[in-house]
């Protein structure tokens, strides 16, 4: 469904992804760990070309973008609407209500009728709990429940993958399981979803696979159970020393 074949991303000459390959099925969750640095977020913005890659392939369902060769801004703006990203900071519009930041980006793009964008975007607030807060603005909000917005914004676009960028790390600790929750009803209904975080309970109770990256490299992929139990490289095993 997800597929990146040999990856590559530089800034200037700071080579950031290093010839990354990866497989993510249709349905499947995919959390993505590493240290600092190691190119997590360029990963997901390369995913959904915020960045463009420098060299390699993405294809979603059957839809494929080589950056070996140049790619046009229109094929990269189709190329984009297949996945929705959920940022760490929300980035929601301060001047829209919690409805207008759903509504918006299926009524700019898509061209449907107002009322059938509006009946989804009720639907989707009430689907992440905010079915009573339709006309508050993000200042209005929590942080959790701004970012619950920020989920439903991207679902309004009918993606085929999410991409989640460190959902729950602006958040106060009693906010972050409302997020997770989402997030976890979301996988077991079978969204494909690739996530950057550092809940590893989450990995371990969501994840289909977790990866390792570090460097710019997938340095190792499995199972969450055996990723956090027994990692076989070196590099994991530090990384995971440390945050534990
Ligand atoms: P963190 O866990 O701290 O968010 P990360 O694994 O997500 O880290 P990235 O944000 O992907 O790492 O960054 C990887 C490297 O790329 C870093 O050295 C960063 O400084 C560099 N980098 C990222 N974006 C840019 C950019 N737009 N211009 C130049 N360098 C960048």
């Amino acid at each position: 469904m997800i597929t990146l074949k040999g990856l590559h991303k530089k800034f200037d000459e700071l080579e950031v992804l290093k010839g990354i390959d990866l497989q993510v099925d249709r349905g499947k969750v995919v959390v993505v760990i590493g240290p600092s640095g190691s190119g997590k977020t360029t990963l997901l913005r390369c995913m959904n070309v915020l960045e463009t890659p420098t060299a390699g392939e993405i294809s979603i369902d059957n839809q494929t973008l080589d950056f070996t060769d140049s790619v046009s801004k229109k094929a990269i703006s189709s190329f984009r609407r297949l996945t929705g990203m959920v940022f760490q900071s929300y980035n929601l519009f301060p001047h829209m209500t919690a409805l207008g930041n759903v509504m918006e980006g299926p009524l700019t793009v898509k061209g449907e009728s107002k009322e059938a964008v509006r009946k989804r975007a009720e639907e989707l607030l009430s689907k992440v709990g905010l079915g009573d807060k339709l006309d508050y603005y993000p200042f209005q909000l929590s942080g959790g429940q701004q970012q619950r917005v920020g989920i439903a914004r991207a679902l309004a676009m009918e993606p085929k993958v999410m991409l989640f960028d460190e959902p729950t790390s602006a958040l106060d600790p009693e906010l972050v399981g409302e997020v997770l929750k989402v997030m976890k009803n979301l996988a077991s209904e079978g969204m494909t979803m690739v996530v950057v975080t550092h809940e590893m309970r989450f990995a371990e109770e969501a994840a289909d696979e977790v990866i390792f990256m570090d460097g710019g490299h997938i340095i190792e992929r499995g199972a969450p159970s055996q990723i956090f139990t027994n990692p076989k490289e070196e590099r994991t095993k530090q990384f995971l020393n440390m945050i534990q």
